[in-house]
This record gives structure tokens, C-alpha cells and sequence, in this order.
């Protein structure tokens, strides 16, 4: 069955599955199924008031070094053989104008993020800052989000058993430091910030250079912007097996059961 289609019927039959657990948690009273990104005025879902994170990745240059994969592994305890970011090598061109090209991803904090209608804790959401960030206190694991993300960019932690994924490092920009990845970045392709700031780096480049997404048509508006991306390295891409996948294989998340806990003190 082709992947986008196995997506479409995972997601379907997950929505339908949630209704059920729901109407049955009303009816019982078992359990709670508070949402917490709705409490509006919780500093927690609004991040830095005025501010459009995003980040922008000049193809240009990166060597493909893997400092950034390295450092995100260091700064937020990624267990290993998992990955919040990557920098796969691909093979563009045919002899004798062949040569290599590297398209580091992550999270794409995007505008209109899939990975968050489907999650039926409300555990991950999109600060007003633009980070798209996983509560793992309340994520139960249920892997919809990872179904959902056109991007493959979120996998089940093998440690915390619940959903991780790139966060914009949000613990170090919210004490005013970069990105890990970022600060890490031997070659400087990797640039944060502010797009609302019209003198940020960010914004500067933005507004010098054209840049792309990945895969616009899934119409996520994903918020990393390339700079320099190479329409074969996009073919490539679609290619490419997905590191996450390996992760779900292990876990078996398709099969996984629901596991409910009633809520303290009920
Ligand atoms: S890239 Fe995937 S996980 Fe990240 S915000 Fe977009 S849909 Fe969600
Ligand atoms: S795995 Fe966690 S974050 Fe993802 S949809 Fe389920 S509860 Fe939400
Ligand atoms: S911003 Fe932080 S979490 Fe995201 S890829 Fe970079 S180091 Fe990893």
C-alpha cells in the first residue's frame, strides 16, 4: 500500500478509535481528558509574546559534517540510534557531473502543523511563537502525530516511551541561546531566529535570497526555509529511507495497545 495512502487510513481509523475512548471516558468518568493548549493565557502555550521563530538552512553551506546531529543528541539526551535532526549524504548528478549534496532536516514548526489536529491529548502544540513543542507529561504515546507529520520527523522516544522530536531547542532559546545545532554549526548553515525582527539574520536572508520548503504541496507551511535546495536533492528525498522507521518497527507502534491511566485523586 503506498505510504501517504497507509498514513490517510492510520490517522482515519485513529480519530475513529479516540471518539470511542472519549464517549466511553464520559460516560465512566474514568479518566480526564484535559487539553491543556486551550488555557490561552498559560505562558507555557505562548512562548515569546510577538516573536515568529523559524529557522533558515543555507545549502551552500554545509559540508555535511554532522556536528548539528551530534550536538542535538548531546543538548537534549536523544537515545541512541534516534535522531531530532539529520544530515543524509546524497549522490546528485550522473558521471562525470556528479557530486555530493546534504539536506540537514528537522521539525519544520510548521504554520498549519498536521502532527497537532491529531493529537487527542493536546500534548503537542504550536506556541504563539512558532515552536511546535510535545508536552511528555501529558503525550500518552498513541504515535497519531508521527502518522500524521508528512515529514517523518517525530518517532517514540525508547526511553520516555512517548513523542519527541525537534523542539527549536526551546529550554536554551527561551534563556536567550541558540538552537544547539545552531551554536554548533561548523560550516554556519543553520541561522535562527526571529522573522517578525526585520534587522535579524534570519529576516535578512529571507528577504536577499530565494528560498524553498520541503514538500509545500502537503500545505503544512512548514517555517525552515532553504536556501540553495536542489530540485534533485528534493528527488532524492522523497527516496530515502526514513531513520524513524526503524524506530517503528522496534516499537511496533501500529500495534501498540491503549494503555489508560484514571487520573489522580478520582
Ligand atoms: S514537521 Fe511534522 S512534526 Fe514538525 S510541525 Fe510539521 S507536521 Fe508537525
Ligand atoms: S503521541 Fe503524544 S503528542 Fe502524539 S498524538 Fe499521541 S498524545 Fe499527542
Ligand atoms: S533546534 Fe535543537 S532540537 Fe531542533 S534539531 Fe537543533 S539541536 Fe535538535
Amino acid at each position: 500500500m503506498p505510504k501517504e495512502k497507509s498514513r490517510r487510513d492510520f490517522i482515519k481509523k485513529g480519530i475513529a478509535s479516540t471518539a470511542v475512548a472519549m464517549v466511553a471516558a464520559s460516560d465512566a468518568n474514568a479518566f480526564s481528558l484535559k487539553i491543556p493548549g486551550r488555557d490561552k493565557d498559560d505562558p507555557k502555550y505562548i512562548g515569546q509574546k510577538g516573536k515568529h521563530f523559524v529557522m533558515v538552512i543555507d545549502l551552500r553551506k554545509c559540508i555535511g559534517c554532522q556536528a548539528c546531529t551530534a550536538a542535538c543528541m548531546v543538548e537534549n539526551q536523544v537515545p541512541k540510534g534516534q535522531h531530532r535532526t539529520y544530515v543524509p549524504e546524497m549522490e546528485i548528478g550522473e558521471f562525470p557531473d556528479v557530486r555530493k549534496g546534504f539536506l540537514p532536516q528537522l521539525c519544520n514548526h510548521c504554520d498549519e502543523p498536521s502532527c497537532v489536529s491529531v493529537c487527542p491529548t493536546g500534548a503537542t502544540f504550536k506556541r504563539e511563537d512558532g515552536i511546535v513543542v510535545v508536552d511528555n507529561t501529558v503525550c500518552w504515546g498513541c504515535g497519531y502525530c508521527v502518522e500524521a507529520c508528512p515529514y517523518d520527523k517525530r518517532f517514540i522516544n525508547t526511553e520516555t516511551k512517548v513523542v519527541d522530536k525537534c523542539n527549536f531547542c526551546a529550554q536554551r532559546v527561551d534563556k536567550g541561546l541558540l538552537p544547539a545545532c545552531v551554536e554548533t554549526c561548523v560550516g554556519g548553515a543553520r541561522i535562527f531566529g526571529d522573522l517578525n525582527d526585520k534587522n535579524s539574520e534570519v529576516s535578512k536572508l529571507f528577504n536577499t535570497y530565494s528560498h524553498d520548503v520541503l514538500k509545500p504541496e502537503q500545505g503544512n507551511k512548514p517555517q525552515v526555509f532553504y536556501i540553495g535546495l536542489d530540485d534533485r536533492l528534493v528527488e532524492v528525498l522523497d527516496a530515502t529511507p526514513v531513520l524513524d522507521d526503524w524506530v517503528r518497527s522496534k516499537l511496533k507502534i501500529l500495534e501498540k495497545e491503549w494503555v489508560i491511566y484514571p487520573e489522580k485523586g478520582v
